[in-house]
């Protein structure tokens, strides 16, 4: 108890996320992991984030940073945009907002900031404090990117198969969409290689996964930087139920329909509901909606969908009273709680990382329909190398038809399929809760970083 308060007073640590739902989530887990260890842990974001949320979170402090209102004018509408936007803010207001905390008496020692913002390093090393770099996605997407960086994987693509070090066999559409798709959002493509950058000169970095899911690659990364593996960053509750406050993540950018969802799922069966969603920012076209639509109406199960408020309009007419017996579409739900739901049959995902580890850990099979980014590899990760699901397969529109909708919801609820994956994921499960529970591999990584943290 004296070692923990002791480090508490020296360590403080200043957690930088972009604001962004799936990025803000890991490392406020990330966060709450340090607190509970004894550490000061701020977290900051932008303040239209926090209008809904608590100063404090299982010991986390939330530090806003206010845009003026001429700022707030200067915020694009499309995600390249706001990202931009974002970091516009943070890198005039952070250098104040470190100096702030040292005239209150808790001077910053390291700052643990999103890999997507590389600059934040140099913030650091030029007010002489450490810096670890966190990557909220995959380790095997991380060497992917990484390889793009070195040259040793040219875009665009040349060849059929692709073939890394650490990684299976890889067509171009299992890589993420910026490297298959170079055109389709340059300033990501630059944004998600350039973390790599000033790699070298980060203290730590910590990837969100654990160690036994993707064994090869993180061996394979190690054998160039030290990196960590500190996940998955769910909610302690769902995993070693070691923090007894953290049920969940408690911080929402969205209003989410919590009741609603509850009383409904009570309403059915066990195993008989696909829960779909496609996460805080992916958009579908109105066809893929369509077709979307038409697959949960002629499947077999009953389908919780949750469509965003931006996007409901592509919904097709009178959809939500002909389906009113079977389907529940809300703008956004509290996701831990519906896949921890006895009625959950299967998840239809666009597997964004979050998604993925969190239908994982809590045994929940998948339906892969990834959209953009990282998703793309996640899916392949998730139906050849974990088999915790089945990938959609895609017409030469490019699109995902009712029929192929209604097939693969079939096959993971009711198919001898769905039975091998549930068995495999009985395992995963239990490897996620083992590597976060005392002594497990992303435990004692965290130990370690705190440990060298206080001879530092
Ligand atoms: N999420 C949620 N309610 C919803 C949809 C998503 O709480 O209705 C959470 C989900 O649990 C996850 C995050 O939002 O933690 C989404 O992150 P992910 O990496 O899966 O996807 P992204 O939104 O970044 O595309």
């Amino acid at each position: 108890m004296e070692k923990e308060k002791e480090r508490a007073n020296r360590i403080h640590i200043l957690v930088v996320p972009l604001p962004v739902q799936g990025h803000i989530n890991p490392m406020l887990q990330f966060s709450k992991r340090l607190a509970a260890k004894g550490l000061r842990v701020t977290l900051v974001t932008i303040s239209s984030n926090t209008e809904a949320i608590e100063t404090q979170l299982c010991k986390v402090k939330i530090e806003p940073i206010h845009a003026t209102s001429e700022e707030e004018e200067e915020a694009g509408n499309n995600v390249e945009n706001k990202v931009l936007w974002f970091q516009t803010i943070l890198s005039r207001r952070l250098p104040q907002l470190i100096l702030k905390q040292e005239n209150d008496g808790y001077p910053i020692i390291c700052l643990v900031y999103d890999s997507a913002m590389p600059w934040v390093l140099d913030t650091a090393k030029g007010l002489g404090i450490f810096g670890a770099s966190f990557f909220t996605h995959s380790c095997a997407v991380g060497a992917v990117y990484y390889n793009v960086h070195e040259g040793l994987l040219r875009v665009p693509l040349k060849e059929p198969t692709i073939s890394l070090p650490g990684l299976p066999l890889l067509e171009p559409q299992d890589l993420p969409s910026f490297i298959y798709d170079p055109g389709s959002y340059p300033s990501f493509l630059n944004l998600v290689v350039s973390r790599f950058s000033n790699i070298s000169g980060a203290d730590w970095i910590f990837f969100n996964t654990f160690h036994e899911l993707e064994k090869e690659v993180v061996n394979w990364m190690r054998t160039r930087w030290p990196i960590m593996t500190i996940g998955p960053t769910l909610p302690s509750m769902y995993l070693d139920k070691r923090l007894e406050d953290d049920k969940d993540y408690g911080f929402s950018i969205f209003n989410s329909n919590t009741e609603a969802c509850k009383k409904w799922l009570e309403s059915k069966e066990t195993g008989t509901v696909v829960y779909v969603s496609f996460g805080s920012m992916a958009n579908l076209g109105e066809k893929q909606m369509e077709e979307i639509a038409l697959g949960l109406k002629r499947s077999n199960a009953n389908f919780l969908w949750v469509v965003r408020e931006s996007e409901t309009h592509k919904l097709p007419s009178n959809f939500e009273e002909q389906t009113s017996e079977k389907g529940l579409v809300v703008n956004w739900c509290p996701q831990l709680e519906v896949l921890g739901h006895r009625a959950l049959g299967c998840f239809m995902t666009h597997c964004g990382w979050n998604s993925t580890l969190e239908a994982l850990s809590s045994g929940v099979p998948m339906v892969a329909m990834p959209q953009w980014t990282d998703q793309t590899t996640n899916a392949k990760f998730v139906e050849d190398e974990w088999k915790v699901g089945v990938r959609v397969k895609v017409d030469q529109m490019g699109i995902v038809t009712k029929e192929e909708i209604e097939r693969c919801i079939a096959e993971v609820i009711e198919g001898e399929r769905g039975k091998e994956i549930k068995r495999n994921l009985m395992r995963w499960r239990e490897l996620a809760k083992e590597a976060m529970d005392e002594g497990g591999s992303s435990d004692k990584n965290i130990e370690e970083f705190i440990a060298t943290l206080s001879c530092k």
